[in-house]
């Protein structure tokens, strides 16, 4: 069942997104070479937990720590380590969420230590120009599909593929609700989006093939291929006339 948030309960979840935002942007700022997951992980915690919300990921089916932080190859689902120190010309990927006053919000972005090979710089900047491009397009009427295969089309067409395994999703009370919003599919299909309707759209999208596995933590999702791997997320309200971000930082 699709929930489909009032205004009361959109003032919400904009005070949750804004922490969630800034969250990252605070992660943004302080990585650095050198640094472990673990130590970002702590920064982020701590963001979290002084601007009065709890991180929705901590717990979260028994997953131990407060941010996902997926260095590299590692798509999502990174667990943070104190052995895993970050270099020069990694990408990293940090996944937030802050729930505050009954809801969540979800919000994903790569990041550069330092500066990244081209490589990895034209893969993130396909992942994330999909996700801003395609939010400019929402409209109540349009489909979920619509959705998906813009985000595909959009990097495919630069070469890269689509993780199929992991899919966007609403948000609200909890933090994965319906509808599931594939980054892959047939336009003209799926759910209509209604103003009201809150989406997590999260294109990860491989260097190389599209195929993950699951290492053994039962967390980590890693390309088979060991190839690089980037994640951009952003939570959504669909509004009247278009879509209102909610998780981009002031
Ligand atoms: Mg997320
Ligand atoms: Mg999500």
């Amino acid at each position: 069942m699709i929930n489909i948030k009032t205004s009361h309960e959109l003032i919400k979840m904009r005070k949750a997104g804004l922490i969630t935002g800034g969250a990252l942007v605070t992660a943004g700022k302080n990585i650095e070479e050198g640094m472990s997951t673990y130590e970002l992980d702590r920064i982020i915690h701590d963001y979290i937990v002084s601007h009065g919300a709890k991180p929705s990921f901590l717990h979260y089916n028994g997953f131990p720590a407060s941010a996902c932080i997926s260095v590299n190859e590692t798509v999502i689902h990174g667990i943070p380590s104190k052995q895993e120190k970050l270099k020069k010309g990694d990408i990293v990927s940090v996944d937030v969420g802050a729930f505050i006053d009954g809801y969540h919000g979800d919000s994903a972005k790569t990041f550069a230590v330092g500066e990244a090979p081209e490589k990895a710089k034209a893969l993130m900047e396909s992942t994330e120009g999909s996700l801003l491009e395609v939010i400019k397009t929402l409209q109540p009427g349009m489909r979920i599909g619509d959705i998906s295969a813009f985000v595909q089309q959009y990097n495919e067409s630069r070469g890269y593929s689509v993780v199929r395994q992991y899919v966007g999703h609403g948000v609200g009370r909890n933090l994965h609700e319906d509808p599931e919003v594939p980054n892959f599919g047939r336009a003209g299909h799926g759910p209509r989006l209604v103003a009201g309707m809150v989406i997590a759209i999260e294109p990860m999208i491989n260097e190389g093939a599209a195929e993950v596995r699951v290492l053994p933590d039962g967390w980590t999702v890693k390309t088979v291929d060991g190839k690089l791997s980037a994640h951009f997320e952003h939570t959504v309200a669909i509004t009247p006339s278009g879509a209102e971000i909610l998780t981009m930082p002031e």
